[in-house]
């Protein structure tokens, strides 16, 4: 059976002709169904012939998760969703209101394998890659769910895109797909932890996008303590990776940062950023780490980040601290998606 959400237009456009052998714009009709209408079954199709609506149902399936638990922030507006997938994986995304828009962060792996010791979304590890399609229907089913038009997507939930790579640029594909979505890709964020070899692949996709490195230490030695992956691709590597995609995008990079007290708020780590990011126009995005059940790090108070921010700015460095939304809601990543089953209940 064919997954029929995660094929781009050109992949369909492939079985509509080839395999079912249908004139062309039957698969424009199929993706309008599909990616406008957001049609859940074959039958809905109303302009495509009954023989036609049978043999895509006896091939190809359309498979949206289901909604378990949903959290509203009553400070904010934003929501926080763990969803079911079909196989019984859960996966967490976020809704969020900004002056410039509705965004989601999604994830894009059941879990995930780089082990950052700050994250929840380590803890059990990888289950599996998510498909294009379970990608976006993270996006299609928030908007089901609150009747609105999402115009931002980032990257930043459960997984490492770059660990994903085929399925991540499949769902950049349809997503921005003027058929479909049509999500300008100057509004999609990537957020990886510094797969170098595959920075530099994505430089070469001709996607707008915005790539975000979480640095979150620019010392390789403190830098590996929190995250493994550093052992692999040496910050050395990543920056370098990431010249090389500002170089060839002219986009510019963000540099992550989850300031943790004791960690990476102190002087010397002030220095060694305006080291790694001499001459490289990035922008620096300081996150106050929200605290994980899983792990001890803290976060520093409000006038040691405004602190930490004051000495960034003084080195010529354009850096901003995010805002935190979704305070009284399970705010990090990982953490809606570890809780016990018992908890994970749809109240509603
Ligand atoms: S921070 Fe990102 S890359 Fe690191 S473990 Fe968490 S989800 Fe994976």
């Amino acid at each position: 059976m064919t997954d029929i959400l995660s094929m781009t237009y050109e992949k369909l456009l492939d079985l509509v002709t080839t395999d079912l052998s249908e004139k062309r714009f039957r698969a424009d009709q199929i993706f309008t169904w599909l990616h406008q209408r957001r049609v859940k079954s074959f039958d809905e199709m109303t302009d495509l012939s009954k023989p036609l609506r049978d043999r895509l149902s006896k091939e190809a399936f359309i498979t949206y998760p289901k909604i378990i638990k949903k959290l509203s922030s009553k400070l904010d507006g934003t929501i926080k969703y763990l969803f079911e997938m079909a196989d019984g994986e859960r996966i967490e995304s976020v809704l969020m209101r900004y002056k410039t828009g509705l965004s989601v962060c999604l994830s894009s792996e059941a879990g995930c394998p780089m082990g950052c010791r700050f994250c929840a979304s380590a803890q059990n590890g990888k289950s599996r890659d998510l498909t294009p399609g379970e990608i976006l229907s993270q996006l299609y089913s928030i908007e089901d769910d609150i009747g609105e038009r999402v115009s931002h997507a980032v990257l930043m939930g459960t997984g490492e895109p770059l660990d994903n790579y085929e399925n991540v640029i499949s769902f950049l594909h349809i997503v921005s797909d003027k058929r479909g979505q049509d999500m300008s890709l100057r509004n999609v964020t990537l957020s990886t932890c510094g797969i170098a070899p595959n920075i530099k692949r994505l430089a070469g996709e001709g996607l707008p996008i915005t790539l975000a490195l979480s640095l979150h230490s620019p010392i390789q030695s403190e830098r590996e303590k929190i995250m493994p992956i550093a052992k692999v691709y040496p910050l050395t590597d990543v920056m370098e990776a990431c010249r090389y995609y500002f170089e060839k995008t002219k986009r510019r990079v963000t540099l992550e940062y989850s300031l943790m007290k004791g960690v990476n708020d102190r002087d010397v780590d002030v220095e060694a950023l305006k080291k790694i990011t001499k001459d490289f126009p990035c922008h620096v995005n300081l996150i106050p780490v929200n605290p994980v059940r899983e792990a001890s790090f803290k976060a520093p108070g409000h006038s040691e980040v405004l602190d930490f921010r004051k000495k960034v700015e003084k080195c010529g460095i354009n850096v901003t601290i995010r805002r935190e939304l979704g305070r009284d809601i399970e705010g990090s990543c990982g953490q809606l998606r570890n809780a016990p089953a018992k908890n994970n209940e749809r109240k509603s």
